[in-house]
């Protein structure tokens, strides 16, 4: 295994060259990067910097889903394990996004807990994004929608860092109350 200075800074190099160019959802088009920062960096702060891979893992998590990146290049550039972290939190973008909805709920609970922990991580991030002042009617809609979602996706990732979960706890509050 690469030192884990390494393996963060590596992790996030190739992030940023892969997701290039992406804008994310939600508060005015930010670049992609700031959401891979921010679930990388979670991870960081929640398990005090004790877990190099998950914290790379955090920042590699969308590149199988949305750069066309291989299992096999991640498992060839960081290891097997971060290569079946960021597996396990892809979703099988062939399928319509209610189908991918539904498949998160019913399999968080069976993922391995790096993988929960990344997912709540994301859906943190994917949260407070959609927090904004003075919401139209269709941010207000999104907010509701994937707020509800979150909960039921993270009700099934549970148990694995008592800090993250009281994080997202914390960020559904935020989110309701700014509704
Ligand atoms: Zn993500």
């Amino acid at each position: 295994m690469l030192p884990a200075i390494r393996l963060v800074s590596e992790a996030a190099a190739l992030a940023a060259r892969r997701h290039n160019g992406m804008a994310r959802k939600g508060r005015g088009n930010e670049p992609y990067i700031n959401h891979l920062a921010e679930v990388a960096s979670l991870l960081a702060q929640v398990t005090d910097g004790a877990d190099a891979e998950l914290v790379a893992a955090g920042w590699l998590h969308d590149t199988i889903e949305d750069t066309g990146t291989t299992r096999a290049e991640l498992a060839e550039k960081f290891g097997e394990h971060i290569a079946d972290l960021v597996v396990e939190v892809t979703d099988d973008m062939t399928l319509p996004k209610l189908v991918r909805r539904q498949r998160q709920i019913e399999e968080a609970p069976h993922k391995s807990v790096g993988a929960k922990l990344i997912k709540i991580a994301d859906k943190v991030s994917n949260i407070r994004a959609r927090i904004v002042p003075n919401p139209s009617k269709e941010e207000r809609d999104d907010l509701i929608d994937y707020v509800g979602w979150a909960e039921k996706v993270v009700a099934g990732c549970r148990g694995g860092n008592a800090l993250l979960d009281q994080t997202f706890d914390d960020t559904v509050r935020l989110a309701r109350s700014a509704l």
